[in-house]
């Protein structure tokens, strides 16, 4: 079908943008979103309007704007940064590759739980990342653990000086 014919009337349609208020149950839940610039397909002759090709992906953008949800760009630039394929984010997340790469493709909006996590997953493989980075400048690992030691040291050393003052303050107390 051409994407000028009217699939009604077979008559000429010519592009509008439309401003609308969309309820969309996602989560189980309705939400109200208003969209500007809609791109739709109108018929003057039968005044049938059509969805463009690029309407379901425009909805799907505005949902996620509307709930606050990470973008598929966002999605795709974190898992980048951490240098993941997307089986490997699957792998990292126990959710389906074919799921993540419908998210990451727009064919889909994740629920809120997904969202958060993927969040919380992307935080952690972060942190992770980081901690490492970190680690690998200290090569000698004893030097790490020492410190250790020694704060734990001075730790007891503080507690057994607040014993000192309180059996100090009962005699205040006494006399
Ligand atoms: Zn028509």
């Amino acid at each position: 079908m051409p994407n000028n014919e009217c699939i009604m009337c077979g008559s000429d349609t010519h592009p509008v943008l439309k401003n609308k208020v969309l309820s969309i149950k996602h989560d189980n839940k309705m939400h109200e979103v208003s969209i500007n610039d809609l791109p739709t397909t109108a018929c003057p002759t039968c005044g049938s309007s059509f969805a463009s090709p690029e309407y379901d992906y425009i909805v799907r953008d505005a949902l996620r704007t509307h709930l606050e949800l990470l973008t598929p760009a966002e999605i795709v630039s974190l898992r980048k940064e951490l240098d993941l394929s997307a089986k490997q984010l699957a792998g990292h997340t126990k959710i389906a590759t074919e799921t993540i790469s419908r998210i990451e493709n727009n064919k889909c909006v994740q629920s809120k739980s997904t969202d958060d996590h993927l969040r919380k997953t992307f935080d952690m493989l972060k942190s992770k990342q980081s901690i490492s980075s970190i680690v690998s400048q200290y090569p000698k690992a004893n030097q790490y653990c020492q410190s250790t030691v020694h704060t734990s040291e001075i730790a007891s050393n503080t507690s057994d000086f607040t014993d000192y003052e309180a059996v100090e303050s009962q005699y205040a107390l006494a006399a």
